[in-house]
């Protein structure tokens, strides 16, 4: 096997030729963490490929070894054009001259068992006419994140996790690297652990007379915000703090102007408060309804307390709770964190279980213990 692909490398290589300079690639954030769930352990962290040559470039395979605290290999992986050709590879499949891209880390998800000490990333790269290759290659060293903050749901209710942190996710696959985020001077994604918490029915819908007949939900949504069951819930204090920044002026009119970052950079929350945990933590709650701010800036605020109502103003589809813990209370060279809730249950079919603290992602239904809501 290995012999083989020496000469499949041979046969592709005719020059034997590898410039090991061309492509510099770089993990982000600085510090990459492991976040751990019933499903294993979940990696969150991109890559920057910058392309400094004068052509344009193709991304031809991602390979991943993963190294014991031994030093031996525990897990070999890859992605590429021909065994394992895959949209994750496919999304980004070139890289322009002189030029940056992000690309999502596509290994993200282990077995809880899987020794994450060291990883090692190799990636090739030819030009569009395979005459030239290239190789960048990359050593990362993930570490467990201990949420530092009791954090409890921040919503009451059947809440589903509309959209979290999964690989998929919206909040994940923010793009800093285009060209209108470095000119507003994003470097980071601050909302790398978000979740969108909306409260739903047993049938999972999240308003009132919900037609599945058009599959185009969005389109077929009610006009009237009241219609949706999130609208003007209660939101909760997910830790305890100090009220950092607020602002509840906005409309709920799901509008946001990209212009309004130069003013605000948290702007694209429309409404929203910030809880600093006095501990490099700060929770952030997206969104809110307009006038239902409940704090000030300055005050202190126990877990648990009512702070604000959900809302829908700022870059939001419909109403909900954007929720997520990061390490300032900007939006600018501000990085997510792994947030883990406490006492709540997840909502099986029938089922319910109780967990004392745990992670919630994509697609989980989910409760206060003793919410005493249906
Ligand atoms: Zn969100």
């Amino acid at each position: 096997m290995l012999f083989l692909f020496s000469f499949f490398l041979f046969f592709l290589l005719p020059t034997g030729d590898i410039n090991q300079t061309a492509v510099a690639v770089v993990a982000k954030p600085n510090n990459i963490y492991i976040e751990r769930s019933d499903a294993g352990q979940h990696l969150n962290f991109d890559f920057i490929m910058k392309n400094q040559t004068d052509e344009k470039l193709l991304i031809n395979k991602i390979e991943l070894s993963v190294y014991d605290e031994t030093g031996k290999l525990a897990r070999r992986e890859f992605y590429d054009e021909y065994g394992r050709n895959s949209l994750e590879l496919a999304a980004v499949p070139k890289i322009e001259k002189q030029s940056a891209t992000m690309f999502y880390n596509p290994f993200h998800t282990f077995a809880a068992g899987v020794p994450l000490k060291k990883l090692h990333y190799e990636f090739s790269f030819s030009s569009e006419d395979r005459k030239k290759y290239f190789k960048a290659e990359i050593d990362v060293a993930p570490v467990y994140y201990e949420t530092k903050t009791d954090l409890i749901l921040p919503v009451r209710g059947r809440i589903l996790v509309w959209d979290g942190h999964d690989y998929n996710s919206h909040h994940r696959r923010f793009d800093y690297t285009q060209e209108n985020f470095v000119k507003s001077g994003y470097k980071t994604n601050f909302q790398r652990y978000g979740y969108d918490f909306i409260i739903v029915d047993e049938q999972g819908l999240n308003y009132k007379g919900q037609s599945r007949v058009n599959d185009d939900w969005y389109q077929a949504r009610p006009d009237k915000m009241e219609d949706y069951y999130s609208f003007g819930e209660p939101i909760y204090a997910a830790g305890a703090g100090r009220v950092a920044f607020v602002q509840d002026t906005k409309p709920d009119d799901r509008k946001f102007n990209p212009a309004d970052l130069a003013t605000d950079e948290r702007a694209y929350a429309g409404n929203y408060i910030v809880i600093d945990h006095l501990n490099g933590e700060f929770s952030w709650f997206g969104h809110i309804k307009q006038g239902s701010l409940r704090v000030k800036v300055g005050q202190s605020v126990k877990q648990g307390e009512t702070i604000a109502a959900i809302g829908a103003a700022g870059s939001s589809l419909f109403p909900h709770l954007h929720y997520d813990l990061r390490n300032g209370g900007g939006a600018k060279e501000v990085e997510g964190l792994p947030s883990y809730f406490t006492n709540f249950k997840r909502i099986l079919g029938s089922r319910t279980v109780n967990v004392k603290r745990g992670q919630v992602d994509t697609g989980d239904i989910v409760d206060w213990q003793d919410s005493g809501k249906k």
